[in-house]
């Protein structure tokens, strides 16, 4: 028999298959010209960086773009890195900001999808067959080196500044027989499996990334692991035979994996595969001392999805964000387009940085502001609800009254300019306190006095009851506030200051104090008439005799 054969039988003897059975069983996909079918390919650790989502977004935007796939796919060949639940997690985690799959693992266990199984310990016996496939071409050889072994030759190699790894003359094994094999394998030893490269170290290989354009690098020339101790794949294997039988067409993933794009080409090569189009993501970048660092799990909050949904920000507006970091083109194509839906936008991987978006939460805040004023006051309520119902007991037990907080979140909403004040949710409680509890401490404006302060509310009571509109608060205001010696307006105050004791605005920040507690507030009226006409005079009451 045949050397190879005989070494294969020998390492793969439960190995009934062959590569061409899962060529039929997983055909080549039928879809338009341009499709891109791509996938997003976590460890189970159940924790969503900031990082990870955006990798996934870019994942999801680039195959809705162009009529094609997205799949979920679990990489769990490293099993000391598993979380209980850590599939549901990421699934659950993606779908909350609108990233969903067309196919792939659903939880731990389910999955959908005609590609499958998506999980890689699951695959166990089609990676065994490339690898068994390999050996048989006398690609792929079993490597009985022990770790001290391994350890000492990297030893050697730094110190000689060689590149460190089992290639060329550090590669003991790579001649070993069938029969020797065998002699070890009986007398208990242990083995991995490895490429047997092909690659020069005279040659350098070029490969275009969709992002960051031509690269060019040094050839493989390591006998790379294919699979360990415990007969699993590596993730280098893995990722390469489920990226051809999942017919993926484009692998996006971060730029981390660049240095091993070499390795992966050359598997694609020796297993005969049509390698996929690569589009490397460089890490999100966040500004700190001038400089500029990556975003870090360890120093970073906002690194951690989970900050997101904590803090309240509507899916909508880090979707929006993420469309601003991803193009920057996106900003200016959004103000032209304020209500396409963002699909219509030409996004491009051709368009990504190259250098890492940089993260910014002021930016994110203003997105999400501007964001959620364009929500209606129900969408608002429901959001808040749902919202608070997880993370705020006391704003979810004043949200039964849903008929107070709609016109709560209704005032100055739906107009031409409506307000930006909201930016997460975790800031309605405050933002709303006024509307729920009375103002207690109560600050008013440095040039007026206690007894002017106390005058102004009266005679605003007395002048205002349940009966005026919305159209004729304000002129009355100025009328009252002349008949008390204050400019009608800012600017005929400004052209004559001694003729007044303030402005009509002095007026109504006394009164606004008053009623909300706040020199800054949305429109005085809409708030009393949202009170309601006894409560303002309660909160009046009050405020005139704090003041006397
Ligand atoms: N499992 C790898 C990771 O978590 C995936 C890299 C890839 O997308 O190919 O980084």
């Amino acid at each position: 028999m045949d050397e190879n054969l005989k070494m294969a039988e020998l390492l793969f003897p439960e190995v009934d298959t062959i590569p061409d059975d899962y060529e039929t069983k997983y055909p080549k996909r039928v879809l338009k010209e341009g499709a891109v079918v791509t996938r997003f390919a976590p460890s189970p650790t159940g924790f969503l960086h900031f990082g990870g989502l955006f990798a996934a977004f870019i994942g999801y935007m680039s195959a809705k773009t162009s009529g094609g796939k997205f799949y979920l796919r679990i990489e769990d060949t490293d099993k000391k890195r598993e979380v209980e639940n850590g599939v549901r997690l990421i699934v659950d985690g993606l779908e909350s900001f609108g990233i969903t799959f067309d196919e792939g693992m659903l939880s731990e266990t389910e999955e959908k999808g005609e590609y499958g199984p998506y999980i890689q310990s699951a695959r166990r016996g089609i990676y065994r067959c490339f690898v068994k496939d390999l050996v048989k071409k006398g690609l792929a050889y079993p490597c009985f080196m022990s770790e001290e072994e391994l350890a000492e030759i990297r030893q050697g190699q730094e110190k000689e500044k060689k590149l460190p790894g089992v290639w060329g003359e550090y590669a003991k094994y790579r001649d070993i027989t069938a029969d020797e094999a065998r002699a070890r394998i009986d007398a208990g030893e242990d083995y991995v499996v490895r490429l047997r490269s092909p690659g020069d170290a005279n040659k350098r290989i070029k490969f275009k990334d969709l992002i960051k354009g031509e690269i060019e690098m040094p050839e493989n020339i390591i006998d790379v692991v294919l699979l360990k101790k415990d007969g699993m794949p590596t993730y280098h294997f893995a990722h390469v035979v489920d990226d051809h039988l999942m017919r993926t067409t484009h692998v996006i993933r971060g730029d981390e994996w660049i240095a091993s794009v070499p390795t992966h080409l050359q598997l694609f090569y020796v297993c005969g595969f049509k390698p996929p189009k690569y589009a490397h993501i460089s890490p999100i970048m966040k500004e700190e001392n001038g400089g500029k660092r990556k975003l870090s799990k360890r120093k970073d909050p906002e690194a951690a999805v989970d900050f997101y949904k904590k803090a309240g920000y509507p899916a909508g507006a880090v979707w929006e964000y993420l469309m601003t970091i991803a193009n920057s083109d996106y900003e200016q194509w959004r103000m032209a387009n304020k209500n396409e839906p963002c699909e219509k936008f030409k996004f491009s991987l051709s368009k990504m940085s190259k250098a890492g978006a940089l993260f910014d939460i002021a930016k994110l805040n203003d997105i999400s502001k501007t964001y959620i004023s364009t929500l209606t006051a129900e969408q608002v309520y429901d959001y808040v609800k749902n919202w608070a119902e997880e993370n705020d007991y006391l704003l979810n037990e004043r949200l039964l009254n849903k008929e107070y907080a709609l016109k709560v979140f209704g005032i100055e909403r739906g107009t031409p300019k409506p307000r930006k004040d909201i930016a997460k949710w975790d800031e309605v409680r405050e933002y709303t306190e006024y509307f729920y509890t009375r103002p207690k401490e109560l600050v008013y404006p440095e040039n007026i006095s206690a007894s002017e302060a106390a005058e102004i509310l009266r005679e605003y009571k007395k002048e205002f009851d349940n009966s005026v509109t919305a159209e004729e608060w304000f002129p009355k205001l100025r009328d009252m506030a002349e008949r008390m010696g204050y400019a009608k307006t800012p600017k005929v105050y400004k052209a004559s200051p001694e003729e007044y004791k303030g402005h009509v605005g002095d007026v109504s920040t006394v009164i606004r104090v008053a009623l909300t507690g706040r020199t800054n507030t949305p429109d005085l009226y809409l708030i009393s008439e949202t009170l309601g006409y006894n409560e303002v005079c309660e909160r009046l009451d009050f405020a005139i005799s704090e003041l006397s």
